[in-house]
């Protein structure tokens, strides 16, 4: 048994002072002792703030590697649909390995910053000459080495991707390395199923209405045991929405709702552009809508309907999709600076019981997170994971503050990042900002990145 004594502890509850955290040798919670005695806590290590680690519902893991260097305006106007193609340009050479490498060191950075989960949409599942990898989950068990390598929970979505477009068309020489199909599909999340542990589960991902079609979808759920997450890329961008619109007169969510049972196991990620009705239909669905604030902006999507999703009891969590920003705080900031550009008000994630804008939006990623993941993450609870993050009392920003003020100062106050300490199923992997392994995975980071130089 292990165990944590936590001054202050963020429980389902809100902040509870004096709590005792123990752990079984398997990384899940077994007890929560608030007020615990001075005797019952000897030994134990003292923290100030401990926190749930935050869940990253939305990740690519890949694109870290392409950070910074798609901001040069190309001779037209720019959007993400040049955004994709310099993409596809940068995965046609990516091999195994890189995508292993490149990984870690995203998960470490991930984890320096308060994530202690991530859900994997992952695409690139083919050879560069477009054949299946004699382990048809080649890719795919790459990226789950390297979030063990890390010390990483992650939910793995091997993504079904068969055209290009609406009505589907065929896919592009470009996206041969993404081609699935249903059986494809299956073949992988079978391959992957030995490794399944309390640190990963397998799901599946139909990447859009564009890629995969309502019969393709149909066919993977009716073998995917029930509990499994299913998340899909939906109404990310307008020219979608209009495309969606010529091939079937229904708008992506639209259609979705109508064709396909969404229901809780389901997240739709980005889900930008929305009517009133799209907006009731995905809060009714108990759906999670899995928002990607800094990708979106960076991308030029548009802004979730937030405020009357919220109304409805909709749930939210945050991705980092593209890997422009590896912070939570920088995802939260951004989901709650949008809108209040947005609406010209302040303080809008919020709800009748609970006025702190930051708690809200840190319980409110963790619950839709963890229901995206499909894992036992999201609270300090019995029976849940030891994912457990120490703030940095030391800072001055944490000077002088509230218990109520103590989120917003982590959530809205400059950019020193203000984790301090980071555990996950009860093994710590950031102890003073410093990853375990950071120096050994930057390495060959930088490597990665000398060789993927070569084929630009
Ligand atoms: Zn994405």
């Amino acid at each position: 048994m292990s165990r944590l004594f936590a001054r202050q502890a963020l429980l389902p509850e809100g902040w509870v002072k004096d709590v005792l955290i123990e752990w079984d040798a398997d990384g899940s919670i077994t007890a929560l002792l608030p007020g615990a005695a001075e005797n019952a806590r000897a030994g134990a290590e003292t923290v100030a703030y401990a926190l749930p680690g935050m869940i990253n519902l939305h990740s690519h893991s890949f694109q870290r590697a392409l950070g910074g260097r798609t901001e040069k305006a190309g001779d037209s106007k720019d959007s993400f649909w040049t955004w994709r193609d310099l993409m596809y340009r940068f995965a046609r050479n990516i091999t195994p390995e890189h995508i292993e490498a490149i990984s870690a060191q995203l998960y470490s950075e991930c984890l320096r910053h308060g994530y202690t989960s991530m859900c994997e949409f992952h695409y690139v599942q083919r050879a560069q000459d477009g054949a299946m990898y004699a382990r048809p989950a080649e890719t795919a068990e790459r990226v789950i080495g390297a979030a063990r390598l890390a010390g990483i929970g992650v939910t793995m979505l091997p993504v079904l991707y068969s055209y290009s477009g609406f009505g589907e068309m065929a896919l592009k020489p470009e996206q041969q390395r993404f081609k699935t199909d249903a059986q494809d599909v299956l073949r992988i999340i079978e391959a992957l199923e030995p490794l399944r542990d309390a640190q990963t589960e397998v799901g599946v991902a139909p990447h859009s209405l564009r890629a995969a079609s309502v019969g393709q979808i149909q066919e993977v759920l009716a073998t995917l045991p029930k509990a499994r997450p299913v998340h899909i890329h939906i109404a990310e961008q307008m020219a979608e929405v209009q495309q969606s619109i010529n091939w079937s007169g229904r708008r992506p969510v639209q259609w979705l709702l109508e064709n396909v049972g969404v229901d809780p196991r389901w997240c739709l990620i980005h889900a930008t552009h929305l009517t009133e009705d799209e907006v009731s239909g995905i809060a009714r669905s108990g759906a999670v809508a899995g928002l990607c604030p800094t990708t979106e902006a960076n991308l030029g999507d548009g802004l979730f309907p937030l405020e009357s999703f919220l109304a409805q009891g909709g749930v939210f969590g945050i991705g980092s999709d593209s890997h422009v920003s590896q912070s939570a705080v920088e995802e939260l900031r951004w989901l709650e600076y949008g809108q209040r550009l947005q609406h010209q008000r302040r303080n809008i994630a919020v709800s009748d019981t609970q006025r702190n804008v930051a708690d809200f939006l840190w319980q409110g990623a963790l619950r839709g997170g963890a229901q995206a993941a499909g894992r036992p993450v999201g609270a300090l609870a019995v029976g849940l994971r030891a994912d457990i993050v120490v703030l940095d009392d030391a800072h001055p920003n944490m000077f002088g503050l509230t218990l109520d003020e103590v989120l917003g100062s982590f959530v809205f106050n400059g950019n020193d990042n203000l984790v301090k300490d980071v555990m996950v199923g009860g093994q710590w992997v950031v102890r003073n900002q410093q990853h375990v392994a950071q120096q050994a995975i930057a390495a060959r980071f930088k490597q990665t990145l000398a060789e993927l130089r070569e084929f630009r």
